[in-house]
């Protein structure tokens, strides 16, 4: 319609611009069409290591930020495993109920810490249905709002309650990424993870390296709720509190 505010009446008016290509040109299908490209790459990368299984206890737990000492680059934060009502949490904006769920969850931690979530979560290297993570910003810089670039390197400490002892175990977990990669960001981010790593392994409650058995939703069980510290569970798991690593009565 815009077309025929366009058209020329007749010679009414010389001096009006020329007139425009007949409309009986873009009706004809061309043989190739041009197409105007769109792209966005966004990369995400992480690395975590093996785990190390600790003495019990919430000593322990207390210890936990003290594991990215000489290495923290920022504030370091302690994010606490999800209860049930964020059991959908996702960081996905086209998905209006996990998002939201996400964001409840997460809005009130610092910049670094919900890009590191982002990241980590993503590539799944971190689940906070099961893990206490304990995070900070280890390499690079932040934009003005305070966001970390993509070859910034974030991470910390994730820690678990072994399945099958009711063990903590602990491993270093880092991640990076956004809108681009940088060559030396792997290397970096390996020396980061060993460096934790060496943290976590110097802990007076350290036992050693163990194989790392993520809790698997056990079926047909409903989230179980803490009788020790009242925590309701958003992973519906077998026998241990993320929280607080008691072990969960069967309701
Ligand atoms: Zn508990």
């Amino acid at each position: 319609m815009p077309l025929d505010f366009l058209k020329r009446r007749g010679n009414e008016n010389d001096d009006a611009a020329p007139v425009a290509p007949p409309a009986t040109a873009s009706s004809v299908m061309p043989e190739e069409i041009v197409a105007q490209e769109y792209q966005l790459k966004l990369y995400f990368a992480g690395k975590s290591s093996e785990g190390v299984r600790m003495k019990a206890g919430p000593n322990a737990m207390n210890e936990l930020p003290s594991m990215l000492a000489g290495l923290a680059k920022s504030e370091i934060e302690v994010v606490e495993p999800l209860p049930i009502e964020f059991s959908e949490a996702t960081p996905t904006i086209v998905r209006p109920s996990e998002a939201m769920q996400w964001l409840n969850a997460h809005h009130a931690l610092s910049p670094i810490t919900r890009h590191a979530l982002v990241v980590l979560e993503s590539i799944d290297a971190v689940d906070l249905a099961f893990d206490t993570f304990v995070c900070a910003m280890l390499d690079g810089e932040t934009d003005t709002s305070g966001y970390p670039e993509y070859n910034a390197i974030v991470g910390g400490v994730a820690s678990h309650w072994d399945e099958a002892t009711g063990d903590m175990v602990c491993r270093a977990v880092v991640g990076w990424g956004g809108r681009g990669v940088r060559g030396d960001t792997d290397r970096l981010g390996a020396k980061l993870l060993a460096g934790m790593l060496t943290n976590v392994l110097a802990s007076q409650y350290a036992l050693g390296i163990t194989s790392i058995e993520r809790p698997v939703p056990a079926a047909g069980r409903g989230g179980l709720v803490c009788a020790h510290c009242g925590f309701a569970s958003a992973h519906e798991r077998a026998f241990y509190c993320p929280k607080c690593g008691m072990r969960l009565l069967r309701g």
